[in-house]
């Protein structure tokens, strides 16, 4: 399996590093996943090299803020033009919100092209050669944390989306080779990311940590990119800074 970096930005960011997003691809098949789709997400699916929506086989999306949503509209007027579905998995409370962005936004006759897949905490969902599991995080809504695992190998990464530092995070992480954290504050900041259910650098590791993975992405910058600036990082964890498009093998 492989992992393709779409954007690593928070909602308020440089919009060059585009909204935070990956695909996880399948090796056999071809057939990716997207996790959490905000706005230019097609476009940066282009940019990075997957434009064959016929191969997308679900979206993940982890709540419904709007740089995790935003670019739902857009997946399903592509899907409609090659008669395709976009099998859309979230909490129940997520999936009515898209509902109600597709209907806000006037994309006509939706029913057709979306396939909504209601999803709780502890779930545990198999799609496109993956599966995947779910965890609740500490966010200012409701929201999931998803572990997609190679069906075949066992080998698996994790994506938080939106949160605070969380035990149950940690438990869904546990051994898996990467952890995709979001790190959307600076250390000084830490007691103001608590507050509004984000994290910091330290958070991320904390979590890496406790879980027992080998390297860790953050992602979902806010308006001051994070620095590698703590003082003493953990033995045994290698931290990989992203970049659009960047792609790991796992
Ligand atoms: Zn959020």
């Amino acid at each position: 399996m492989k992992i393709v970096l779409l954007g690593f930005g928070g909602w308020i960011s440089n919009p060059l590093y585009g909204q935070t997003s990956l695909l996880v691809l399948n090796d056999n098949s071809g057939e990716y996943i997207l996790l959490d789709a905000g706005e230019g997400v097609l476009r940066n699916m282009f940019e990075c090299g997957f434009s064959e929506i016929r191969k997308l086989k679900a979206v993940v999306i982890t709540h419904s803020h709007g740089d995790h949503v935003l670019g739902i509209p857009t997946l399903v007027q592509f899907a409609k033009t090659v008669k395709s579905k976009i099998v859309i998995v979230g909490l129940r409370e997520t999936i009515d919100a898209v509902v109600q962005i597709l209907k806000a936004v006037s994309v006509s006759n939706y029913e057709c092209c979306i396939e909504p897949v209601a999803v709780s905490p502890g779930d545990v969902l198999e799609v496109g050669g993956f599966r995947v599991r779910f965890a609740e995080v500490e966010h200012t809504i409701p929201g999931l944390a998803v572990r997609v695992e190679d069906s075949g190998s066992g080998r698996c990464l994790v994506y938080t989306g939106d949160t605070s530092y969380s035990e149950q995070i940690v438990r869904l992480s546990r051994d898996c080779s990467v952890l995709l954290h979001e790190a959307s504050f600076l250390e000084s900041e830490s007691t103001l990311a608590k507050s509004l259910g984000h994290s910091t650098l330290s958070d991320c590791l904390r979590t890496a940590v406790e879980a027992r993975n080998r390297f860790v992405i953050p992602l979902h910058f806010g308006l001051a990119e994070v620095k590698i600036d703590i003082d003493s990082l953990p033995q045994d964890i290698t931290i990989l800074y992203p970049s659009k498009c960047l792609s790991i093998d796992i």
